[in-house]
């Protein structure tokens, strides 16, 4: 019987294994398919606070990690295909088995959802990416491109256009989905030129392991065109890794975890942090600001059935 299981090994899992293991409750922290989440496909984190310099997004999983083991923190490989959260113990039927335990921390994330191109899988990280505020900065004078109509790309998009010299909004209609004033705002800038009724159909150069264009579709015409740019922004939406959950818990209508006082979920006992019920903030710092709030909120839990 476990005190606290930890599902998810972003930095919102991480940061509530280093405070559970250092309340001497010996969590057990279940790493996952996207093991270390969405930093793993990001290189250089330079918001961080901290790192003066900048740290490499894999790297800093890797620091957090270690500090949640030095204090005794368990991890397993693998992934939680069941779970049962009607009676506490609570019962995990993960990879490595069954497991019981007295409290459940989720910090599962939320999966960028992407373009399913294998020239993107190749460049993310080395020109694409699928978070502005992580990785605008590095495109000062240069020109990009956001891909999607809605709210996140606009979002991006605006973001960008502190930076980039021109920023290409990708989208595969004629009419974006963004709410209005997004969609006023787009429409002003003049650093923003839409690119309507277009579908990337490869990123270059993934021989060259950088971003030095795209070959677009014409969604209307079928007519096929390349554009030079150094970056792509993927803003067409995430997708929180809840489905385990469903029924189970109380979540919005797009499926992110609602919290209240805390991190705290519809079910006393079982905690959410990160991505997996923000989708608003998405740093990584929130997440490791809020799988610390979750792992307090655990530990007083159980100290209160004591
Ligand atoms: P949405 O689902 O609203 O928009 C996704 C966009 O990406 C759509 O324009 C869609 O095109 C396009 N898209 C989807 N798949 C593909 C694909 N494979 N290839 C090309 N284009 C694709 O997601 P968002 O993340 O933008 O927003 C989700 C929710 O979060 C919304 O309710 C939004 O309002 C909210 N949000 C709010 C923010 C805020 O208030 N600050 C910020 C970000 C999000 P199409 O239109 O043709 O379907």
């Amino acid at each position: 019987m476990r005190n606290v299981v930890i599902i998810g090994s972003g930095p919102a899992g991480l940061t509530a294994a280093l405070y559970t293991a250092r309340a001497n409750l010996q969590p057990l922290l279940i790493r996952g398919v996207e093991a270390g989440g969405q930093l793993t496909l990001t290189t250089l984190v330079e918001n961080f606070p901290g790192f003066p310099k900048g740290v490499q997004g894999p790297e800093l999983i890797d620091l957090m990690q270690r500090q949640a083991s030095e204090f005794g923190a368990e991890f397993v490989e693998g992934n939680v295909k069941r779970v049962d959260l009607s009676k506490r113990p609570f019962i995990l039927e993960a990879d490595a088995g069954n497991i019981e335990t007295k409290t459940l921390i989720i910090a599962s994330g939320a999966s960028a959802k992407l373009l399913g191109l294998e020239s993107e899988r190749k460049l993310i990280g080395h020109g694409v990416s699928t978070c502005a505020t992580c990785d605008g900065y590095f495109f000062r004078g240069k020109e990009v491109a956001v891909v999607g109509g809605g709210d996140t790309a606009a979002e991006e998009a605006l973001f960008l256009t502190r930076y980039a010299s021109q920023v290409n909004l990708i989208h595969r209609r004629d009419q974006l989905r963004a709410s209005k004033i997004m969609q006023d705002r787009i429409m002003r800038n003049e650093r923003i030129k839409p690119v309507w009724n277009s579908v990337i159909k490869e990123i270059l150069d993934p021989e060259k392991g950088e971003v030095t264009g795209v070959k677009l579709q014409n969604t209307q015409s079928g007519e096929e065109t390349r554009k030079k740019l150094d970056g792509v922004f993927i803003g067409i939406g995430h997708t929180p890794n809840t489905s385990l959950f469903r029924g189970q818990l109380e979540m919005n209508d797009v499926g992110y975890i609602i919290t209240q006082g805390g991190a705290k979920t519809s079910v006393p006992g079982v905690f959410a942090a990160g991505d997996v019920q923000d989708p608003v903030y998405r740093q990584a710092i929130t997440a490791a600001g809020t799988g610390c709030m979750a792992a307090i909120d655990a530990e007083r839990f159980l100290e209160a059935q004591h």
